[in-house]
């Protein structure tokens, strides 16, 4: 399915500034919004795209993203990028209503878009590291499959409002000193919604909606980050009125793993050696992502070093590749030694033709009248 180009929607040049933005966006809503266009079905797609670009071209990380790898940067397999908080400064349908007209009960006519969800979800460092499929669990409202959304009982059909002839507002003419005005309420035989339910469906009562616990299916990709956040289009909450649902979003947490820590993409340990390995060099296990692998330490490696082990880090997001991972040694001095081990470090010390200081060699002293050596 190809896109259109967010710029091209919002009819902007690409270095438009916010504010040209913001106006662009503001003029489109108002054209398409789908309370004003109850007759063409077009509108609301035309509403949703105008939405979704602005949703992009209004915040500078998404659009520097949009800018550089199109729409794959902002919306590959519905994923939304690190951190950034995918709600943004957007404020949905009912506020663009009451942006422009004001708020009040005509919003209750027309189709409403389902709400977004928001579904918290904890996964493991490598399943972040290599991705994994998930089944979530969310309870969210559902079109009543019974009544299919209408509320009334099967076999029976709601019926138009008598009073405003399903249009959901009635007219009534207002005389005041300046003159005659004509002025528009919601309908109070049937609130608004043009319809008298006489016998509800069971199942849902009349509200053509009913909660249910789904099963649904997700993907996490390779390379999520705590703070990341993945859009399912459409597995939100059941629009109203023959409205769009809503989206969920699920954001994500990695659990701290146990050896490893992450950097960006990058992987980090710590691997301990003794004093002989770092002095002699030695080649030692260490573990990575993907099980144990062998590593030649060369002598003289002093404690800290860090190794690189080239693309064993943790696939990039959106991009080819993998983060590396680092190796950093830690030497560990021994803190017992037996009697044997003592003389032979003595004894290396004096061919080093090291200088002890006097209390510690007057100590050394003891030990080799003690020992003979
Ligand atoms: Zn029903
Ligand atoms: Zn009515």
């Amino acid at each position: 399915m190809s896109k259109r180009d967010y710029y091209e929607i919002l009819g902007i040049d690409r270095k438009a500034q916010p504010d040209e933005i913001k106006k662009a966006y503001r003029n489109l809503a108002k054209k398409y919004h789908p309370d004003l266009n109850k007759d063409n079905p077009e509108a609301e797609q035309k509403f949703k795209e105008v939405r979704e670009a602005y949703e992009i071209l209004s915040d500078e990380q998404k659009r520097t993203r949009y800018d550089q790898y199109g729409h794959a940067g902002v919306d590959d397999n519905g994923f939304e990028g690190f951190g950034g908080g995918g709600f943004g400064d957007f404020g949905g349908f009912d506020d663009i209503f009451d942006m422009f007209f004001g708020g009040g009960g005509r919003r209750r006519q027309g189709p409403a878009r389902g709400a977004d969800l928001q579904y918290n979800l904890e996964v493991t460092f490598e399943e972040a590291a290599f991705g994994a499929k998930k089944d979530l669990h969310i309870p969210r409202t559902e079109t009543c499959p019974t009544c299919d959304g209408s509320g009334a009982k099967p076999g029976t059909r709601a019926k138009t409002c008598s009073k405003c002839n399903g249009k959901g507002t009635i007219q009534f003419a207002q005389r005041t000193p300046l003159g005659s005005f004509v002025q528009t309420k919601t309908c109070d035989q049937c609130g608004g919604n043009g319809k008298i339910i006489d016998t509800p469906c069971p199942e849902c009562r009349g509200r053509g909606q009913v909660r249910r616990e789904r099963s649904i299916a997700v993907n996490i990709p390779a390379g999520v980050d705590t703070g990341s956040k993945l859009r399912m289009s459409g597995e939100g909450e059941a629009g109203e009125r023959g409205g769009s649902p809503g989206d969920l979003y699920v954001r994500i947490t990695v659990k701290p793993h146990k050896i490893f820590t992450r950097r960006a993409d990058d992987v980090i340990c710590e691997v301990p050696i003794s004093i002989v390995q770092a002095t002699l060099g030695d080649e030692i296990e260490v573990p990575t992502l993907e099980g144990k692998a062998k590593f030649n330490i060369p002598s003289g490696t002093q404690p800290g070093t860090s190794f690189r082990l080239k693309g064993k880090g943790i696939q990039h997001l959106n991009g080819y590749g993998r983060g590396d991972q680092h190796v950093k040694i830690k030497v560990v001095i021994p803190k017992k030694l037996n009697i044997e081990q003592k003389k032979l470090l003595i004894k290396f010390a004096e061919i080093s033709g090291e200088e002890i200081n006097p209390e510690q060699k007057s100590f050394f002293d003891k030990v080799k009248e003690v020992f003979g050596v």
